[in-house]
C-alpha cells in the first residue's frame, strides 16, 4: 500500500507555503470553524500569527448537523480567506464538502480539507487526488485506523502524495467530551505509514477547556501538527464557540507550546 512504511521507509513531509508537516517543526493551524466575515478573520488571522500560527484556517461550506443552522458564507467566505490570507501573510485551508466545488475551492485555498463527514466520500477523495494541493484528511466519525488509511489511499492512488492525516477524535458511549480523542492514533499511524499526522483538539473534545492540556498531550505523543480553532469572540460565534479559544487563551497556549517542544 502506498500510504504503508513498508512501501516508503522515509517520512513524507508535506509543505503548505512556510509550513512543512512531517519534518522538524510542528506548525499549528488556527483559525475559526467558519468564516463568519472579513473583520472576524482578519482579526483572527492578526492574533494567531502573532502567537506564532503556520496557517489560518475557516470554512466556508460547512457541513452541519442541522440544515437549519448557519451553511456557511460559500463563495464570499473564500474571497474573505483568500484576502485575509495574502494581506497577514499565512496560508490558508478550507474544507471540501461536494465534489462539484472542488474545483471552485482550489482556486482560493493552499491546502483542502476532507472532514470527519466525507472520510469515505471516494468520489470526494478521487476527486482532491487530481488537484494536486495538499490534502488534510480528517479521520471519520467511527473510522477504525485501518479505514483512515485506506481512505488516505484513495488520494496517494489517485496520484496525489500530499496527504496530511488529522486525528480529531472518534464516537464512543462518553458524553462528558463531545467525541474521545484517540491520541493512541498518533504512534499507531507513525509505525505503520510515513504519512505526517497532526491532532485537532478542539473537534476531540469539543470543550474550549480541554483544548489546552490535550495540545501539548498530542505533541507528547509524536504529532507532526496541531488544528486549533480560534475565535475573537467565542461566546458570538455562528459554530463550535464552546470549543473555540480566545485569541488570548491561543497566545498562552502556544507559549507553552514552545516551553514544551524544547522539552521534548
Ligand atoms: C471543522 O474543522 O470545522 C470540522 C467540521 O471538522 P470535523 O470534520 O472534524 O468535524
Ligand atoms: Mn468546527
Amino acid at each position: 500500500k502506498l500510504a504503508s512504511r513498508e512501501f516508503q521507509h522515509k517520512n513524507t513531509v508535506v509543505t503548505v507555503g512556510n509550513a512543512s508537516f512531517g519534518g522538524e517543526n510542528i506548525p499549528v493551524i488556527a483559525g475559526p470553524c467558519a468564516i463568519e466575515s472579513y473583520e472576524q478573520l482578519y482579526q483572527t488571522a492578526v492574533s494567531a500569527k502573532a502567537a506564532g500560527a503556520a496557517m489560518l484556517r475557516g470554512g466556508a461550506y460547512k457541513p452541519r448537523t442541522s440544515p437549519y443552522s448557519f451553511q456557511g458564507l460559500e463563495k464570499d467566505g473564500l474571497e474573505i480567506m483568500q484576502a485575509v490570507g495574502l494581506k497577514v501573510g499565512l496560508p490558508v485551508i478550507s474544507e471540501v464538502t461536494d465534489p462539484r466545488k472542488v474545483e471552485l475551492i482550489a482556486d482560493y485555498v493552499d491546502m483542502l480539507q476532507i472532514g470527519t463527514r466525507n472520510m469515505q466520500n471516494f468520489v470526494l477523495l478521487k476527486e482532491v487526488a487530481l488537484t494536486k494541493k495538499p490534502i488534510l484528511l480528517k479521520r471519520g466519525l467511527s473510522a477504525t485506523i485501518e479505514e483512515w488509511l485506506m481512505a488516505a489511499e484513495y488520494i496517494l492512488a489517485g496520484g496525489n502524495n500530499q496527504v496530511v492525516l488529522c486525528e480529531r477524535g472518534i464516537r464512543t458511549y462518553e458524553s462528558y467530551t463531545r467525541n474521545t480523542l484517540d491520541l493512541s492514533a498518533v504512534p499507531v499511524i507513525k509505525h505503520v505509514s510515513h504519512l505526517p499526522v497532526i491532532v485537532d483538539p478542539s473537534h476531540g473534545t469539543g470543550s474550549w477547556r480541554w483544548v489546552n492540556p490535550m495540545a501539548k498531550a498530542a505533541l507528547a505523543a509524536g504529532a507532526d501538527g496541531l488544528l486549533i480553532e480560534v475565535h475573537p469572540c467565542p461566546e458570538e460565534a455562528l459554530s463550535d464557540g464552546p470549543q473555540s479559544l480566545t485569541p488570548a487563551n491561543f497566545t498562552q497556549l502556544m507559549t507553552e507550546l514552545e516551553l514544551l517542544t524544547a522539552a521534548l
